[in-house]
This record gives structure tokens, C-alpha cells and sequence, in this order.
């Protein structure tokens, strides 16, 4: 499942392929998406492209100029992925996992799911589209306000920083390489960290998902970006799927455990 790196490399990747682009037509070929809104989109033009929580959002200007923008979200859940196809890559014939495709003035961007978990739908403005989390690389993101949506709860920290209702974006390998780099045991209570370890943990937060950025995200099952390429992250992955290894800061075993049925690797004696 692509968390927040995968997601942001998706993005940026397409802003300078689709960006700027007047949206043709689109088609839709999955009637599963449940989208019938095509004729608003026909003849938008995209002024960004952008992710907003876990969603890759087209930011589209009315064509007159007049009307408000119009921002079409697409969540790409477990396999979506958005390709950019340039005029001469070929023809979409034969990809039966093709679920819809925005033609603009010189090319295409092909929504492309396996398992049609992926979602697209419209937001009338920005703040329709913001998720329900935090945003984990907003500036305002720090010890004060992790220990505010911490507040009171009993649940296990690794367990904790996947609620996407709390801070949006961290999935199950971020969560894991998040708490090995502030030291952090996974297996402690949400509410027994203290100011400074809050802080460290803000601060690996940001650290680790735009290390993962610059580095195109983590490819585990078959996330491509928008150039249908994998990411490069998996080899900075200190402790995720490296359990029976020895820690890369101390040498101790890396162990291996599931929590609320997901796994979580961690160094033991790293992690306090
Ligand atoms: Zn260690």
C-alpha cells in the first residue's frame, strides 16, 4: 500500500508531465469508480498537481476563469497507480487492469489498478479535500502538537502512528523505520512519551518520509511511480523486513513481532 512518500513522489513526478495541460476528455472503463463526472473535467486545464493527505489531487482551473478550481482526487489505496504517457508510448489496448484515462493536449495519464481499490472523485475546494489527520510534513508539526493527538491514549505507539484519523500518511514501513531512528520502543504506550521524546519523534517523522521522498519511495509489492519505475528507498530500510540481522547502529538482533496483525521490526536495545 503506497503511505505518504509513495504517494508525494507520484505527484510530483506528474506536476511537470500533466501540469499545464488542458484535460481533452476523460474515459472511464471501470464502472466500478462510480465517476460520471467527465463534463466538468473536459477542457479544465491543470494548474498543479499535488498531494494533499494520500490522495494524488489535479488541481483544475475553470476554463473561463471565472469559477473556482475544481480538485480531482485520486487515492490510489493497495495497487492504483497514475502512469503519464507521452504521444508516441504506445496504445492502452490490452491493459485490463486500465480503470480510467484523462487525455490532455500531448499525452495521457492512465489510472491503472489491479485490485480497483483506487478511488477518483471531485472536491469543490481545498478544504473539502484535507484528510481527517495531521499533516506529518507541515511546519507545525512537532512535539506540542503529536502530544495533543497523543493525549490520554493507552494504545502502543507503533500500533498509534498508523491512525490515519490522527496523523495521516504513515503506513506500516515508515511506522517501523520512524521509531528505530528516535529510539523509540514500539511496544510503549502512546501516552508514556515524554516532551523530548515527542520531539524526537516529530522530528524522525519528517526526517525519514522525505528521506523516502528524495529517494522515489519503497517498492514492497508493486508500487510504480508515474514512470512506471519502482522506488529506490528500500535500501535505506534500517529495520523493516531485516529481522535476524544485526542493528546497523548497535550490531543487536533486529526482531520481528505483529501488532494489531501487522508486523513491526525493532532493535531492542536501540529502542527504549
Ligand atoms: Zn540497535
Amino acid at each position: 500500500m503506497p503511505e505518504l512518500p509513495e504517494v508525494e513522489t507520484v505527484a510530483r513526478q506528474l506536476d511537470p508531465l500533466a501540469g499545464r495541460q488542458l484535460i481533452r476528455g476523460v474515459e472511464i472503463l471501470d464502472p466500478l469508480l462510480g465517476f460520471s463526472e467527465e463534463e466538468r473535467l473536459r477542457g479544465r486545464r491543470i494548474s498543479r498537481v499535488r498531494r494533499i493527505g494520500k490522495e494524488v489531487v489535479f488541481q483544475l482551473e475553470d476554463p473561463k476563469g471565472k469559477a473556482a478550481e475544481l480538485l480531482l482526487a485520486v487515492h490510489l489505496r493497495m495497487t492504483g497507480r497514475l502512469i503519464y504517457q507521452g504521444e508516441t508510448d504506445g496504445s492502452d489496448r490490452g491493459d485490463k487492469y486500465l480503470r480510467a484515462v484523462l487525455e490532455l493536449e500531448q499525452g495521457k495519464v492512465r489510472f491503472h489498478d489491479m485490485r480497483r481499490f483506487g478511488t477518483m472523485k471531485l472536491y469543490e475546494s481545498e478544504a473539502e479535500a484535507q484528510p481527517a489527520g495531521a499533516e506529518p510534513l507541515d511546519r507545525g508539526f512537532n512535539a506540542a502538537s503529536i502530544g495533543e493527538l497523543i493525549r490520554g491514549s493507552s494504545m502502543e505507539i507503533k500500533v498509534w502512528l498508523l491512525r490515519q484519523d490522527r496523523i495521516c500518511g504513515i503506513g506500516n514501513i515508515y511506522a517501523s523505520e520512524i521509531l528505530h531512528d528516535c529510539g523509540i520502543d514500539p511496544f510503549r504506550p502512546a501516552s508514556s512519551l515524554n516532551d523530548a521524546e515527542l520531539g524526537l519523534l516529530a522530528a524522525s517523522t519528517k526526517k525519514i518520509l522525505r528521506k523516502a521522498i528524495k529517494h522515489c519511495g519503497t517498492t514492497f509489492s508493486d508500487f510504480q511511480n508515474a514512470n512506471g519505475e519502482v522506488g529506490g528507498y528500500q535500501k535505506y530500510l534500517r529495520v523493516y523486513q531485516h529481522s535476524g540481522e544485526g542493528c546497523r547502529h548497535c550490531g543487536t538482533e533486529i526482531l520481528r513481532a505483529v501488532q494489531a496483525q501487522r508486523s513491526t521490526f525493532w532493535c531492542p536495545a536501540c529502542q527504549r
